[in-house]
């Protein structure tokens, strides 16, 4: 018995006490501040990552004006270096990782020079996965917003070949970020796609837009009647319009996504909460809406960030034309506050240029 014990201790990562203190971008009440925090790991199984770089995320902007109420993912899409580790989980000091937030973690600021990660061992490796590249930490941060493009095409890929169709023709309606990076996802997968918006000013914005050469930039108007094998809704407002122009656009027997959230509207076209449909992925057919498949596609598996990372280097040229700037973290609260005023085209990166180094002290756990 005490044999078992004592294996299990050693086969444990080795535990250490971290001791200082960090920046951090703390938002509370849609007001930003870089704080001094303590750097206190949590008793348990946690990570504690050295950030390198945070992209900004539309999401965190909405945390910002205070129109995301339901979840916080402030400062998500991190890129970082393990520098300590407790608990039994196959990450080491030292690993390269970004998060996957659709992992439950309990976590503090993304937008810091460290953030501390508290779970099960298990699901600990699941948030953080760990990936190998040589690229810059500000070109990394787009794996994962390029998880849940990649996770959109392969749910549409599936959903189309349980209908024995392929995707050839995809129509793409919204003109943020998402929408973009999802057709041009897709473009690369081969698919012919059509980017579709009702704003005459992100039309003429796209039509300049290098990183969408070779995808069809429309009007939301001018979208063919029948012509699209799927439809994926990646727009800010998908109400009850956008809905319809989404099933008039899409041939018999195809398949309208759900990528963005769905407004209360929709449910009373379609005869059923389209919000559950997609946060929960289902798919219903309507036999009254032309025998078309009405799905969802949400977040992303530790499979997605796989395959993100390996498809990144490919697209890197384009996620290079996709990204506006970097600022660092002393001047990302001013940064941050005009971006959510702002509704930017492109994506801010949020560098980390560390200067302190913790001093790790052996803890009693591993004392011999
Ligand atoms: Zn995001």
């Amino acid at each position: 018995m005490k044999a078992a014990h004592a294996s299990s201790r050693t086969s444990r990562v080795p535990t250490a006490t971290l001791r200082g203190s960090f920046r951090a971008i703390v938002l509370n009440n849609g007001m930003l501040r870089l704080k001094e925090e303590s750097l206190r790991v949590p008793s348990g199984p946690a990570a504690v990552v050295r950030i390198a770089a945070t992209g900004v995320c539309s999401a965190d902007l909405k945390e910002i004006r205070g129109e995301r109420s339901w979840r916080s993912d402030f400062g998500h899409e991190l890129v970082g270096t393990v520098s300590h580790v407790s608990g039994d989980t196959s990450l080491h000091i030292g690993d390269r990782v970004c998060l996957n937030p659709n992992v439950q973690v309990a976590r503090t600021s993304g937008f810091a020079e460290y953030v501390v990660v508290n779970a099960p061992g298990e699901r600990l490796s699941e948030a953080l996965p760990v990936f190998a590249s040589n690229q810059p930490a500000a070109a990394i941060v787009w794996t994962e917003p390029l998880a849940v493009a990649v996770h959109c095409l392969a749910r549409l890929e599936c959903l189309l070949r349980a209908r024995e169709s392929t995707t050839r023709d995809v129509t793409v309606i919204g003109s943020g970020l998402f929408a973009r990076l999802i057709a041009l996802t897709m473009r690369h997968s081969g698919a012919h796609v059509s980017l579709c918006t009702s704003s005459s000013h992100r039309l003429e914005r796209m039509r300049r837009d290098p990183a969408l050469v070779g995808i069809t930039i429309i009007k939301t108007r001018e979208s063919e009647a029948g012509s699209a094998d799927a439809v994926v809704l990646a727009g800010e407002n998908v109400d009850g319009a956008t809905f319809q122009m989404a099933l008039a656009t899409v041939r018999r027997q195809g398949v309208v996504l759900f990528f963005a959230r769905p407004t209360p509207e929709v449910d009373g076209i379609l005869g059923c909460s389209a919000g559950r449909l997609r946060e929960q992925e289902l798919s219903v057919e309507t036999s009254g809406l032309q025998g078309t498949q009405i799905a969802g596609s949400y977040g992303a598996t530790f499979g997605d960030f796989t395959t993100a990372a390996a498809l990144h280097p490919e697209l890197a040229p384009l996620l290079a034309l996709m990204t506006d700037g970097v600022v660092p973290l002393t001047a990302a609260c001013d940064a941050l506050t005009s971006l959510a005023a702002a509704r930017p085209y492109g994506k801010t990166v949020v560098t980390t240029p560390y200067t302190r180094v913790f001093d790790a002290e052996s803890s009693a756990d591993n004392s011999p």
